[in-house]
């Protein structure tokens, strides 16, 4: 037997063996929606998502790639490819989400120092702290550089004064990854990476409603926080670089969980079948209205083409070199093609769709109104859908400027 095929047995034995089997049994809407981020919160909880997260984290494959020494599992691309596949085949749920795992490990692996990595990279992979991204501000979104919130030198620590917002999950989160100013004469150059933990006296949160009636995200204030020195990642000024680093991961990861169900694309479930339930078949059994079912056809198929570019451009970026300003087509591609479900499943439901609470309509009625309104926002998280096609434009197809009149 090939290391290889070894390793798939091994993967697949240890798999059955720690999966708690309450997991298996659960029906989702049972289940706590909160313990996959992880976090301070479900220390010592026996709640089995978290069992299932510290299991996996402790043989460091909620983090399959990062190296063994800062807890990750230490595995080559296709060993990768083969617990992916392992995971796949026993309907095993992915242990972790989270913005540590998808956004800050890898800048961290790239920019921080020894103390940092050894710090922080270790309790991402097991899931003990749960990130935020304080990157936005009221007046700094598209044009994140001309971000405002103040970090003073006060000889042995920063002090950081400002306002984030749109900062998903900050009330939630127990530390946050925060884009400061550190020097007002400058734009872009004037600019630091800071790791602020959000228990720290000063950080208030409030949240904002969404448009689908969740509160995701949040207004962060910064009032004279003291932060340690050690917790600015890469040289003061000089955080620019990692801010558009971690983009890209983030364009990168972001893709994935659009469209696969729940808030962000909509209702989960095949969307043919879905739409053959409302409006019904004909007498070949394929969908009555020809034109929706066209219009499902073509997006079915794209984000079928859409998952196998993900892939192939996550296996890129494993091989060597990271992702690239390429993942902004991902970016672009996944969220359009998300909204489009989100519309095409309002369609087939018709009045069905567009309930909003009350016995006249399902859960999954309910959940589908509701996600096509969340969806709403995936062309502007994670950098909004015209400054994406800009970064293809200038970074991936190298055209020039538009002329200034
Ligand atoms: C669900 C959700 C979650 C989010 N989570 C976070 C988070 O965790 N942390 C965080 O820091 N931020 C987060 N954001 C904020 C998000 O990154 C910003 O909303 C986004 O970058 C756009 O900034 P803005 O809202 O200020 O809009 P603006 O930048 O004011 O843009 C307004 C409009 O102008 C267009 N526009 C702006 N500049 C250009 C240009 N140069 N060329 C063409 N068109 C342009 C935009 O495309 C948009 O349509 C989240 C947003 C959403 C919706």
């Amino acid at each position: 037997m090939s290391e290889l095929e070894d390793f798939r047995s091994e993967a697949r034995q240890w798999l059955a063996a720690n999966y708690p089997p309450e997991l298996r049994e659960a029906d989702p809407a049972s289940l706590d929606s909160d313990a996959v981020w992880g976090g301070r919160k479900y220390e010592g909880s026996t709640d089995p998502q978290v069992l299932w997260i510290r299991r996996m984290g402790e043989k460091g494959w909620t983090a399959p790639t990062w190296p063994v020494r800062y807890g990750g599992g230490g595995l080559s691309a296709e060993q990768v490819r083969v617990l992916e596949e392992e995971m796949a085949a026993g309907g095993y749920r992915q242990p972790l989400i989270s913005f540590g795992l998808l956004m800050l490990g890898p800048a961290l692996l790239e920019y921080a120092d020894e103390a940092q990595k050894t710090e922080h990279l270790p309790r991402i992979v097991r899931g003990e702290i749960r990130w935020c991204q304080g990157y936005s501000e009221p007046g700094a979104g598209s044009d994140l550089a001309g971000l405002a919130t103040r970090c003073e030198d006060r000889g042995d620590h920063w002090l950081i004064n400002g306002q984030k917002i749109w900062t998903s999950y900050a009330d939630k989160a127990d530390w946050c990854f925060c884009l400061v100013r550190t020097d007002t004469s400058k734009k872009h150059e004037g600019i630091s990476f800071v790791l602020i933990d959000m228990s720290s006296p000063g950080v208030e949160t409030r949240p904002i409603r969404l448009i689908s009636g969740e509160s995701p995200f949040c207004e962060t204030f910064f009032t004279d926080v003291k932060v340690p020195k050690g917790n600015m990642v890469g040289r003061l000024n000089g955080g620019w670089e990692i801010a558009k680093r971690l983009l890209q991961y983030e364009r990168q990861n972001i893709s994935g969980g659009f469209g696969g169900g729940g808030g962000a694309g909509g209702a989960a479930g095949d969307l043919g079948q879905i739409a053959r339930n409302y409006v019904g078949v004909d007498e070949t059994g394929r969908l009555a209205d020809g034109d929706l079912r066209r219009r499902i056809t073509e997006n079915k198929m794209n984000f079928q083409a859409l998952q196998m570019t993900i892939a192939r451009s996550a296996a890129e970026s494993r091989a060597g070199g990271g992702p690239s300003a390429a993942t902004s087509i991902i970016k672009y591609a996944a969220a359009s093609f998300a909204q489009e479900r989100s519309e095409l499943m309002i369609e087939a439901m018709g009045h069905q769709g567009l309930g909003w609470e009350g016995d006249a309509f399902k859960g999954h009625e309910l959940t589908a109104t509701r996600g096509w309104l969340r969806s709403k926002g995936n062309s502007i998280e994670g950098g909004t859908s015209e400054v994406n096609i800009n970064v293809v434009a200038k970074r991936v197809l190298g055209l020039p400027d538009p002329i200034k009149q």
